[in-house]
């Protein structure tokens, strides 16, 4: 083989006697550098170890000063081996001095040499250090050795994760990279405080078993995982189970493209004839090239496409070695790190001992976040890389008030949280001492707080909370959370149980608003859509198949029997289609009625206002319903053509845009003039600031997450709403910023108005 003297299959091999060696870790990282330098016929060989305070240091040379072993460090990102490192991927220079990055270590000795081949040490996408050759002469190193190189660095890898190397550092005390404390910053989702241990949404695979014992087993074990992968990959495809998922249509694509790609499996195949490797060990080298090749791109789409690889190279991995995609058993305080999920997969999770939640992606208003907040778990999302930097089982902490994620905290932090901890609990206890003092503002207007629900562990919240009634009371959770479609009698036994805990205070139920993001693994729909969000869902839905609605009204109207039955639909565009949903309401009366069942006390019907079409019919539709209720997470994201799933523009508009304020006014005012009552049961009922906004524009009823009554009550009796609503009226109508925010902030600061 050209440039090496024996290939990459017999340096492997050389390396597994070291490694079998009963020596010191210092011996046999100075014999591997010896064996790799004499097998590639390199004058130089170094290896350097990423420790904790992001340095470099050098672990062992062949060729360089020995004298500079434990003593040459570099900064991440500092000179070419600190480039490597930085950007995991390869260098491979003929004249490595002429570089622009490159930059001279005193007492290295390395003036002499120009050619450099470096190659970054990676094990499950994190970098733990880099691997260096050089030679006098100006040359570029064959395809060839760049494997080779590859390929022992994932020996060393080895080393590195197994802990032997740490007490060689010349800074003990700091520890090598796999205990390095990092600060990662997101986006607070779900407000509170989770301290525990990561549990990976998609635990990784480790590869351990890296020297084939034979290549053309290992071929055919790799052929047989990719056939299984390929049938997974297009069943689940058929199924539409990735979109299921939120995932975009894109994803599917690529996961296809990627599985079928004959250069992926060549390339692998290449790795096990050539270097030797286990077929599990192939898949993760060609990963980390292929890594490394998709981050030299400049083209967006195909950088998105990374995470797609990685994917589908855990599932190839998962396949190889036989793991099924059973859910991890839980620890008790657990964190659940996880690049994205549906609402559905965290109910899925043991919510007795789940106390946090970081995403990659998510945005405030994604249904993930509302049943986080639901749960009173923790949560943080656009966390970038927390998937690869974090391994299952690291101790963390997830800020849900600042957006911020400690992995590996440091003891000095660890203490602040537990004091931050015991600081929330007696700001809660200020609240609950609220819980029996009425919500009336200053100047003795009433404001009513009201809860969402969905589930039966909602219902203490009620009582805890002090709350009024429940706003909003999301059936389709139920559904979400069966892996049936309930049936009657079930969903009968779930609203009349709510209804009995509500113990005469108000509940609003919603109809089943599936469809979007909410989708029922066991309701079958023919068509992918490409815009799930404004497509087939609620109440369209509802009226498409009446069976659904109809039977749904009926065990709400049994459950109400003697009682009152307050029921809203969710996403009406028009008066017709609610004036549809209400007759289906009648019919089943009737049909009750004809039966001899006891009728509810009332029946009291509402339309949600979600989409801006009915901005414009406002006058007929408070005509014909008895109340409404603004879900303002769908109207913003409809008024603004802003998904609501989508972390990217989770803030480039805000809800307190004049032009968003002034519809809602409208909405108000019209409720108002029509002696109807309006309701906000979006996102933005929870926060105190956002609160006071919509006391500001008409709003007395408002429905928000649980946890969030104490501070938005404490808000409610510190203001005055007829001060408030001339400052905000003249504000709107006269302000042309892109939010009002800040001068919201400044009024509620002037008027000693809490808010938090
Ligand atoms: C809303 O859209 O504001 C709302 C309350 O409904 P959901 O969040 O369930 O879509
Ligand atoms: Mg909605």
């Amino acid at each position: 083989m050209r440039g090496s003297l024996f290939g990459p299959r017999v340096l492997l091999r050389r390396l597994r006697e070291v490694m079998a060696e009963p020596i010191s870790a210092q011996e046999r990282l100075d014999k591997i550098v010896v064996t790799i330098a004499a097998n590639m016929v390199a004058e130089v060989c170094s290896v350097y170890v990423l420790r904790a305070d992001n340095v470099l240091e050098l672990f062992a040379t062949e060729g360089l000063n020995r004298e500079s072993v434990h003593k040459a460090a570099l900064m991440v990102g500092q000179g070419l081996v600190g480039q490597i490192a930085a950007e995991a991927q390869l260098l491979n220079l003929p004249d490595a001095q002429v570089h622009p990055a490159f930059s001279y270590i005193p007492g290295l000795g390395e003036e002499a040499y120009h050619s450099f081949l470096g190659v970054p040490i990676l094990r499950a996408g994190r970098t733990l250090g880099v691997l260096v050759v050089q030679n006098r002469a100006r040359k570029h190193y064959s395809e060839e050795e760049e494997e080779a190189l590859q390929t022992t660095a994932m020996v060393i890898a080895e080393m590195i994760a197994s802990g032997e190397l740490a007490s060689l550092s010349a800074t003990e005390s700091a520890g090598l990279d796999l205990a390095r404390p990092m600060h990662l910053e997101g986006v607070a989702l779900s407000d509170g405080v989770g301290l525990g241990y990561v549990v990976l949404h998609e635990p990784r695979v480790v590869v351990t078993d890296l020297i084939a014992e034979d290549p053309e087993a290992e071929i055919r074990r790799l052929e047989q995982a990719i056939a299984n992968l390929r049938l997974s990959v297009d069943d689940m495809i058929e199924r539409g189970e990735v979109a299921h998922h939120g995932e975009h249509r894109d994803v599917l694509e690529a996961y296809r493209m990627f599985a079928y790609d004959r250069g992926w499996v060549r390339r692998m195949e290449e790795a096990i004839v050539r270097s030797g490797l286990t077929a599990e060990a192939a898949v993760e080298r060609v990963q980390s090239d292929t890594r490394a090749r998709m981050m030299r791109q400049t083209d967006p789409y195909l950088r998105e496409r990374l995470h797609d690889f990685d994917d589908l190279t855990f599932r190839l991995l998962r396949e190889l070695m036989g793991k099924a995609d059973k859910p991890p058993e839980l620890p008790r305080d657990a964190i659940i790190v996880a690049r994205n999920m549906g609402a559905a997969e965290l109910l899925d999770y043991d919510r007795t001992k789940v106390r946090g939640l970081v995403l990659e992606e998510g945005a405030a208003t994604s249904h993930v976040a509302i049943v986080a907040r639901a749960l009173n778990i923790a949560t943080v999302g656009q966390v970038q890389n927390a998937v690869t930097l974090a391994e299952s089982g690291d101790a963390i902490i997830v800020d849900g008030e600042t957006g911020l994620v400690h992995l590996r905290p440091p003891a000095d932090v660890e203490h602040a949280y537990a004091e931050k901890v015991r600081f929330r609990a007696r700001r809660q206890e200020r609240f609950r001492r609220l819980r029996n003092k009425p919500s009336v503002t200053r100047d003795g207007v009433e404001i009513s707080l009201l809860v969402n629900a969905g589930l039966l562990f909602d219902l203490p919240h009620l009582d805890e909370s002090g709350a009024d009634g429940i706003g909003l009371f999301r059936t389709e959770l139920q559904f979400m959370i069966a892996s049936a479609f309930p049936r009657m009698g079930e969903q009968q036994q779930l609203y009349s149980k709510i209804l009995d805990g509500a113990a005469g205070r108000p509940v609003t139920f919603r109809s089943l608003d599936i469809g979007g993001d909410k989708v029922l693994p066991y309701l079958s729909r023919s068509v992918h859509e490409e815009n799930p969000a404004m497509g087939w869902r609620a109440i369209r839905l509802g009226l498409d198949r009446p069976v659904i609605l109809r039977t749904q009204i009926r065990a709400l109207l049994k459950a109400s029997a003697g009682r009152e039955l307050r029921l809203m639909f969710p996403m009406v565009s028009q008066v017709a289609e609610y004036t549809a949903a209400r007759a289906l309401v009648e019919r089943e009366q009737r049909f009750l009625a004809g039966h001899g069942y006891e009728p509810p006390s009332t029946v009291r019907l509402g339309a949600m206002v979600e989409v801006p079409a009915l901005l414009f019919e406002l006058d007929a539709l408070l005509e014909a319903v008895d109340f409404v209720s603004v879900g303002s997470n769908d109207l913003f994201q409809f008024m603004f053509a802003a998904d609501r799933g989508n972390g990217m523009i989770g803030d480039r508009f805000d809800v307190l845009s004049p032009s968003f304020l002034k519809a809602l006014r409208t909405i108000a005012a019209t409720a108002a003039a029509k002696g109807k009552t309006a309701t906000l049961c979006g996102e933005m009922a929870g926060k105190p600031l956002t609160a006071m906004a919509l006391i500001g524009v008409g709003f007395r009823s408002i429905s928000m997450t649980p946890a969030s009554v104490g501070p938005v009550k404490a808000m409610v009796r510190s203001v005055d709403v007829a001060a408030l609503e001339a400052f905000l009226s003249e504000a709107i109508e006269t302000s042309t910023a892109p939010t009002l925010r800040p001068v919201l902030e400044e009024y509620a600061l002037a008027n000693d108005v809490p808010l938090s």
